[in-house]
């Protein structure tokens, strides 16, 4: 599969604003665990940001594959960094499919143009894995839903204007699948907290927060989709978010590559530099030739989405290798690196720390094969 003309330029676009704009500062944010929140206001001007709304919402209209091309370019310049831009519209995806045209309108534009920030609160302290399993609550009241309960892990807790729930409202089906909805919240009300989680392993610079929910509350129209449907949506959710978490995992591998092919150029050993040794190319070409089969997976499973034939397995194959690639990749570019790269000042330690979390959000490795295998057994 080849990219078209548009793509190859929406790549090359976001590549240069990413080098242009954070490379020199991803290891301050880093650091301090912030971000500057003004770059994401310049990512919105130029157009990085939800590319997959439809132009009647003020979007670009393009894929979930050019989405997923910007984020591609994002991370291998800065994992935490192409996080902490592009997730503020984790969330609209499932608004653009599943909400109304008044929610469509009222909230799209806001998100591509920067003003606002969504945040999607599905993991709690005791259900993660196991979504089906959340204990959030609404209750209805009159014509408002009263939500309690607690979510874990909220990218953008802390700054997200509006936060998508994952909670029950029908508790009394039997069907545990059947029992959830999804309703949007104001995070500006008494009774939401949000509480900035420290000292993550990687991709520091985007925002995660614990948050709790004590009678907050929102008007009935506040639900996305129908009553009781949320589980389903979700899985249609993932299937457009798992692509993107692929193009995660493959942008910081081909950035990880870069850092060690630049640095076994350099580096003298055995009376040249480590790049003659045949050892050190194998190891390249391994790395090289793991992301560009990471990076066809996706963008054939990308491509799938955007044609309305999405595959759940195809997408969970695409995701699970992207971020086992990821994982193989850093580590082996980290080892290349010898002793500099077990030490901060280079920017290695950071992909190597960053490329974990890859295997872990939005479906961890073992979920996507769960996911992969039980659909070839059934
Ligand atoms: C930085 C970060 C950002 C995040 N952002 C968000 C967000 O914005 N919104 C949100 O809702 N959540 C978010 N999450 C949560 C993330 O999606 C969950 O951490 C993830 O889904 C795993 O859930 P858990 O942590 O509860 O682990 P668990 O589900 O408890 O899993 C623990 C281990 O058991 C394994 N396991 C579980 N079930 C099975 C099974 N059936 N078969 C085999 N193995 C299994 C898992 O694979 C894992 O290895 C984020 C997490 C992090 C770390």
């Amino acid at each position: 599969m080849e990219l078209n003309q548009e793509q190859i330029d929406i790549k090359l676009a976001a590549r240069e604003f990413a080098e242009g704009e954070f490379r020199d500062r991803a290891k301050e944010f880093d650091e301090k665990e912030e971000f500057d929140l003004s770059l994401w206001k310049k990512a919105c001007e130029n157009g990085f940001v939800g590319t997959f709304i439809k132009e009647e919402y003020e979007g670009a209209g393009l894929g979930y594959l050019e989405h997923s091309l910007i984020a591609e370019e994002f991370w291998r310049v800065d994992p935490g960094c192409g996080q902490a831009i592009l997730s503020t519209t984790f969330g609209a995806e499932m608004i653009q499919a599943f909400g109304t045209e008044a929610q469509k309108k009222k909230y799209l534009p806001l998100l591509v143009r920067g003003e606002k920030m969504i945040a999607f609160g599905i993991t709690e302290p005791d259900a993660g894995s196991d979504a089906a399993s959340i204990k959030t609550k609404a209750i209805k009241q009159g014509n408002k839903y009263v939500i309690n309960g607690a979510k874990m892990f909220i990218t953008n807790g802390c700054y997200a204007n509006w936060m998508l729930v994952f909670c029950i409202t029908n508790p009394e089906e039997r069907d545990p699948h059947k029992r959830a909805s999804v309703i949007l919240v104001d995070t500006d009300q008494a009774g939401f907290e949000a509480t900035k989680i420290h000292g993550k392993l990687g991709i520091r610079a985007s925002n995660t927060a614990e948050v709790s929910l004590t009678n907050v509350e929102a008007p009935l129209e506040n639900l996305i989709g129908r009553e009781g449907n949320g589980f389903y949506q979700l899985m249609d959710f993932f299937n457009k978010t798992r692509n993107h978490v692929a193009a995660q995992g493959v942008g910081l591998a081909q950035g990880a590559l870069e850092m060690a092919i630049s640095h076994v150029r350099k580096r003298k050993a055995f009376g040249g530099n480590l790049s003659h040794l045949q050892g050190i190319q194998f190891m390249i070409a391994e790395m090289a030739t793991r992301i560009e089969a990471a990076r066809s997976l996706y963008w054939r499973s990308a491509f799938l989405v955007d044609k309305g034939k999405p595959d759940p397995a195809l997408i969970s194959m695409a995701k699970w290798n992207a971020g086992d690639t990821a994982v193989y990749v850093a580590n082996q570019a980290l080892q290349l690196h010898g002793g500099y790269g077990y030490i901060a000042e280079y920017d290695i330690q950071r992909f190597y720390r960053d490329a974990k979390i890859v295997e872990i959000y939005e479906g961890t490795k073992e979920v996507e094969k769960t996911i992969i295998g039980s659909g070839l057994l059934k």
